[in-house]
């Protein structure tokens, strides 16, 4: 027998309450694939909304190993001492398993996880990026009216998850850690622009000095950049996600730009522009599974690949034989 599905006044109530159970199941609802989910769904973000906002969003990228989830720990578990509710979300799109996350796994960060003002919530399961980052996009809504005040989503450095972060986030924190003396190599320059930190992590024991060095050849670098929308001045320092130096200074520099992006109203803008971002996204996305899903279009689509193969008929005059069938579809 099934088990009786709680209804959306139920999940809403659960979730404004802060019960962590309910928001789980409610996120789950969220990530489901099964349309028949979508429109409860819905209703479910549409009655968080008005509490939702009152948040400090943060991204954090960073290639494998280099201590993100060691770091999350620390940084969480001091934001949870300050009296801060800390949601750890992830945006990981090659993760098309099922639970195959490495990211936000929830053995990763073992003290925050049992911390009854923390919750982590490995990335959402999907084959693209576009669908991975709206259901986290709407996860956060959903954190922030179960009254998590700090959303910390993490994502590897890989392909195009950092971009699709920075357009959730109003804070995005690159870590590294120090090389073999040639830092800037390797770096995507994209990723630089995009920091609004950048923090050397293992900065501890025999790595104090090298991290030093790297810390002074990023913030080099960074003054070369041109100046960010928001007037802030990225700068680089050093942590030890292990002894905890240096965590207490990145959350002061998270402050800093708060107050000053408030001051100036770059902080609504930029949440304003994000909103609008994500709006064209949904939109794109929705219209492009619209597309792809039609069986009349899947059969057509694939007689016109083999027309295009066998040069019948043109790459573009096929797009177009596609998108004018579509049109009479709707
Ligand atoms: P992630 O893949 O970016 O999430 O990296 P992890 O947090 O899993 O860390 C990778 C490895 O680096 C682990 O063995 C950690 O114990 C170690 N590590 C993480 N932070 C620090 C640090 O601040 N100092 C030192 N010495 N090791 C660290």
């Amino acid at each position: 027998k099934r088990r009786q599905q709680p209804s959306a006044e139920e999940l809403i109530s659960g979730i404004l309450s802060g019960n962590r159970t309910v928001l789980s199941r409610a996120i789950t609802l969220i990530e489901s694939t099964n349309p028949e989910h979508t429109e409860k769904a819905n209703e479910v973000i549409k009655g968080c909304l008005p509490n939702a906002n009152k948040s400090i969003r943060i991204g954090i990228t960073g290639v494998p190993g280099v201590g993100k989830s060691t770091f999350i720990e620390a940084f969480g578990t001091f934001l949870t001492e300050l009296g801060k509710k800390v949601a750890v979300l992830a945006v990981d799109p090659s993760s098309t398993i099922s639970h195959g996350s490495i990211l936000g796994d929830k053995t990763r960060m073992e003290n925050l996880v049992k911390n009854e003002n923390a919750f982590i919530r490995p990335s959402a399961s999907g084959e693209n990026l576009g669908g991975v980052a709206r259901k986290t996009r709407e996860t956060i809504i959903l954190c922030e009216a179960a009254g998590f005040d700090t959303i910390i989503i993490e994502t590897v450095g890989v392909g195009q998850s950092e971009t699709a972060v920075h357009s959730m986030v109003d804070f995005f924190l690159l870590l590294k850690i120090s090389g073999a003396g040639d830092e800037l190599q390797g770096i995507k320059r994209g990723i630089m622009e995009m920091a609004d930190a950048i923090v050397i992590n293992k900065a501890d024991g025999d790595n104090i000095y090298k991290a030093n060095q790297a810390k002074a050849e990023f913030n080099r670098a960074l003054h070369l950049f041109p100046p960010k929308k928001s007037n802030w001045l990225p700068k680089a320092t050093t942590c030890s996600a292990i002894t905890k130096e240096g965590i207490s200074d990145v959350w002061n520099s998270i402050l800093d730009y708060f107050e000053m992006t408030k001051e100036t109203g770059f902080f609504q803008q930029k949440r304003n522009e994000q909103n609008q971002f994500w709006m064209i996204e949904t939109i794109n996305e929705q219209l492009k599974q619209n597309f792809y899903n039609q069986p009349e279009i899947i059969s057509l689509l694939e007689q016109n690949k083999k027309a295009v193969q066998n040069n019948e008929i043109s790459p573009f005059a096929a797009a177009q034989l596609l998108l004018n069938k579509y049109k009479k579809s709707l």
